[in-house]
């Protein structure tokens, strides 16, 4: 590193800002990159070197970075107003907008409740829940708990970490949540029952429909992840699961709860994942790619029978008690806008299948490298985990950090990606070329093989 600029922008940095996920003891010994400016699909930091944003910047990124369609909504956006509150009022891009996420989303959802981050739709969605149960005609206030799957992840906040389920999150906040039924995760690579897809039959999903049988009558709805288990390290569900789960929740009447945060927008292939089953969820959480990854916004959609249980005189207080004092801001709103009619006008979803046959053909080689035990992949969501033993599929020692290891080996040869644990992920954006997915895909080779045949970065553990 030589420019003066960086180093004092990594001391300031490293004097007063505290990282996301991150262990700061290791930020300070580490020589950050601070990331200056994206051009499409590449991120430039302040020494000019330039990288491909192999995970949509966490997720988020859709067309690339400076779509000038985007640019431009928001820019005349801000020439009539950055801000008004949607407490008592409203406006034009967040009305559009609302017009636009219930054309396009699965039939039944009609009504729409904005926020500005995928933790707080959540939250939203699980209060619209458990309150519907309360003071619908006829209530069944017996319906005050949450199903959900082992290994989710809905998000930060305390009641979205509750229906949550990877234990490191749990252990650490335990007394601050609230229970929920967890039914096994549908993970086939470490299937606990040691069965194979088709011959088990979904035998996960039928452990599934036995605990919704069984707690049914005290679950005020169910939430899941449809297609792909994110955060948990990219696990897809087989087919048929999430119709089997949707099902069983219809059965007893527990209201589904689709988290399409991360599946939302074209990332599996399809506008949102449910459509792939052709599952209608009761309530559905938006956010991530929401505005093309722009500016933070999300949104839960409801169905007419939900919002109606909500109707009533003033002093019934059937009023959702919620609101933030960001709610729909009308840049986030424009952006989204033309996030949305970009994703139309440029035809995402119809032509995702050849840039993910790219994709899949550019993977291939990495499933036959001896340290790789499987390549997932839902559309653009990849997981690749990584193993100590192929053939006993045992894994890498947590404190090896072997996923971190090879996302540096990555950055050294131009790319940007993050790790789940042992798992690496790849999610490029949609709008990513064929050639530039290649390269990712390549370097992400090389990156693992570095790190796991030849050592490097093996000084990095604990
Ligand atoms: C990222 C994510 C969230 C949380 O969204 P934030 O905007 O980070 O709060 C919730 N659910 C899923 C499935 C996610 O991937």
């Amino acid at each position: 590193m030589t420019n003066p600029r960086t180093r004092e922008l990594i001391e300031k940095d490293k004097r007063h800002i505290w990282h996301p996920f991150t262990q700061m003891a290791d930020w300070l010994k580490e020589t950050p990159l601070i990331i200056e400016r994206g051009e499409g699909c590449r991120l430039i930091d302040t020494e000019g070197n330039s990288y491909l944003d192999g995970v949509s910047s966490l997720w988020v990124t859709v067309h690339g970075h400076r779509v000038p369609g985007i640019d431009q909504a928001v820019r005349e956006q801000l020439d009539r107003m950055a801000h008004s509150t949607f407490l008592g009022l409203s406006h034009p891009p967040a009305i559009e907008l609302a017009e636009r996420l219930t054309a396009i989303a699965p039939g039944g959802l009609t009504r729409v409740f904005y926020s500005d981050s995928g933790s707080t739709a959540v939250e939203i969605a699980l209060k619209m829940a458990y309150q519907y149960w309360r003071q619908v005609e006829g209530p069944d206030t017996r319906r005050t708990g949450f199903g959900a799957l082992g290994e989710a992840y809905h998000g930060d906040t305390i009641g979205s970490v509750s229906v949550g389920g990877i234990e490191l999150f749990h252990a650490t906040y335990k007394q601050l949540l609230f229970n929920a039924w967890r039914a096994p995760p549908p993970y086939c690579y470490r299937c606990p029952w040691g069965k194979s897809f088709p011959s088990c039959n979904l035998h996960c999903a039928d452990e599934a429909a036995r605990l919704i049988a069984l707690r049914g009558p005290e679950m005020a709805a169910f939430i899941i992840e449809p297609l792909v288990q994110g955060a948990a390290g990219m696990i897809t569900q087989p087919p048929g699961y999430l119709s089997r789960i949707a099902g069983a929740c219809a059965s007893q009447g527990v209201l589904l709860i689709c988290d399409e945060v991360a599946t939302g927008f074209g990332r599996t292939g399809t506008m949102f994942a449910v459509e792939q089953e052709d599952v209608r969820p009761d309530l559905m959480a938006v956010a991530k790619g929401l505005t093309g990854g722009y500016l933070p916004l999300a949104a839960t959609l409801a169905s007419e029978t939900i919002f109606e249980g909500f109707l009533g005189s003033f002093s019934s207080r059937r009023t959702l008690f919620h609101g933030h004092s960001y709610t729909a801001n009308p840049l986030a709103c424009a952006a989204a806008n033309a996030n949305l009619e970009l994703m139309k006008s440029e035809r995402m979803i119809e032509t995702s299948p050849s840039r993910e046959a790219v994709l899949a053909g550019a993977l291939e080689p990495v499933s036959a490298l001896p340290h790789v035990g499987e390549v997932r992949r839902r559309g653009f969501m990849v997981g690749i985990e990584l193993v100590a033993d192929k053939s006993t599929r045992a894994e890498y020692p947590y404190g090896a950090r072997m996923g971190h290891r090879v996302t540096l080996a990555a950055r050294r040869r131009g790319a940007i990606i993050r790790p789940l644990g042992n798992v690496i992920v790849l999610m490029p954006p949609l709008g990513m070329t064929a050639e530039e997915l290649r390269e990712l895909v390549s370097i992400t080779r090389e990156a693992i093989q570095a790190v796991t045949e030849a050592g490097e970065f093996a000084e990095i553990g604990g």
